[in-house]
């Protein structure tokens, strides 16, 4: 068995024995704040952002945060701060940007299922951009923009029928997935909603899938969009902007996919050499931003000795951390003390939540040598984990943690009972 080792995320890391993020100690904070608790480096999410950044130097560009990765409010407040927009898939996220306080003018609307509603309530606040995703969907929009007065600018998502390799459950741009316009339809649905006199077609746009480590279905999708770009163009109809979605993966268990520089300087090169580098460039990133940013403390509650597996039952579940049991994801799990770092000799373990459920389960056959009482990170917890956590079991949700320097701010308090039946009725 290989010993622990920590994902490449230069602001966790052991200090004189314990382990820190930026400057504060962790076991401190879960002394303080108890356990389960996620905690996120602000310095993390802004180199993760300043690589972006980098690769889209003295292009025209706009990086919208694909908020369901992580919607805690003070972290889209960081990202607000720092320039970003904001990708949205639902009014509820909506009303999160915009009390993190989001330029409406920078959010653009994904999702296949956009109800009515929604759209009114997005048209009011003008957004930037729609990113529809079907037929239906141009023509409902475009009736409830005239209802109101309003002209709604949209993109169309193609389906650029790409393998992002990924794990099934998050690839989204091969053919037999429900998100977007096929790619063969693409024109005749732009010529369509040009026509239509409550939209404005602004843009194109993508997303072919999440976890991607490797470059080359992104150089395809991109190729593949850009012939439609030229297509579509070519009918008349001006593509302002070209948006290539999210879906950069991030080192979870020795993963090695582009840093979001190099990734970009090939694109460009693409972009250029087709004659598209100096259209405006839109990009829609969630996990790469925020992932690696967080770690879920837990203490371990019993070690369980099995005939057939060791358990270790910790105070953090399925419903605090879901990747695992959703997709079979693998998170890095650590002891907060140095000293308590698995050994070749330590026994194997499955580090399993207290969930009546045996897909409660947060690492499987990991070697571990800590004790009922101790305190285990799983790392790589910033994205898709909070924002997908529930209350099952009635567990509260909990508490989360924003980490600056050595500044700790306690961004969402733990659920109480009165949060958990708020809105419920006896009969
Ligand atoms: C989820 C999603 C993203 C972000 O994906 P990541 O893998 O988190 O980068 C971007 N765009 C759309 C439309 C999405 O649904």
């Amino acid at each position: 068995m290989t010993p622990f080792t920590l994902p490449g995320e230069p602001h966790i890391h052991y200090a004189n024995g314990h382990l820190q993020m930026e400057d504060c100690r962790l076991d401190n904070l879960a002394a303080t704040h108890g356990t389960p608790l996620f905690v996120y480096s602000k310095a993390s999410m802004l180199a993760a952002l300043a690589a972006y950044q980098r690769g889209f130097a003295e292009r025209k560009s706009q990086i919208c945060y694909a908020m369901k990765a992580n919607s805690s409010l003070a972290v889209l407040q960081v990202f607000a701060q720092a320039g970003c927009g904001f990708d949205i898939v639902s009014g509820g996220e909506l009303e999160r940007a915009l009390a993190a306080g989001a330029d409406p003018a920078k959010i653009i609307f994904s999702g296949v299922g956009k109800t009515r509603q929604e759209m009114r309530r997005a048209l009011a606040a003008g957004i930037g951009c729609f990113n529809v995703e079907s037929e239906a969907e141009i023509d409902v929009l475009n009736a409830v923009a005239l209802a109101e007065n309003k002209v709604a600018p949209i993109s169309i998502r193609v389906n650029p029928n790409v393998d992002p390799k990924t794990h099934p459950y998050i690839s989204t741009g091969l053919k037999g997935n429900k998100f977007g316009i096929a790619h063969e339809s693409t024109l005749a649905t732009y010529q369509h909603a040009a026509s239509l006199p409550g939209l404005a077609v602004v843009g194109i746009d993508c997303h072919i899938g999440s976890q991607i480590t490797q470059e080359a279905p992104y150089l395809d999708a991109m190729d593949r969009m850009l012939d439609l770009v030229a297509a579509i163009e070519a009918a008349g109809i001006p593509i302002h902007h070209i948006d290539f979605g999210g879906g950069l993966g991030i080192d979870y268990q020795g993963d090695t996919p582009p840093s979001a520089d190099t990734l970009w300087a090939k694109l460009l090169t693409k972009l250029d050499a087709r004659g598209f580098g100096q259209r405006l460039l839109m990009i829609e990133p969630g996990r790469s931003l925020v992932g690696n940013a967080g770690v879920c403390l837990t203490e371990v509650l019993f070690m369980k000795p099995g005939e057939q597996k060791n358990f270790c039952i910790v105070d953090a579940a399925m419903n605090d951390l879901p990747r695992p049991a959703l997709y079979q994801a693998y998170h890095a799990i650590v002891p907060l003390e140095q000293s308590k770092q698995a050994r070749a000799d330590s026994p194997v373990c499955d580090v399993v939540g207290p969930v009546c459920e045996s897909g409660d389960w947060i690492g499987h056959d990991r070697p571990l040598a800590v004790q009922a009482g101790d305190r285990l990170a799983v790392l790589s917890a910033g994205a898709y984990c909070m924002s997908m956590s529930s209350n099952y079991n009635s567990r509260p949700r909990a508490a989360e943690v924003l980490v600056d320097g050595s500044s700790a701010h306690l961004i969402r308090k733990r659920d109480n009972l009165a949060d958990q039946m708020r809105g419920e009725q006896l009969l």
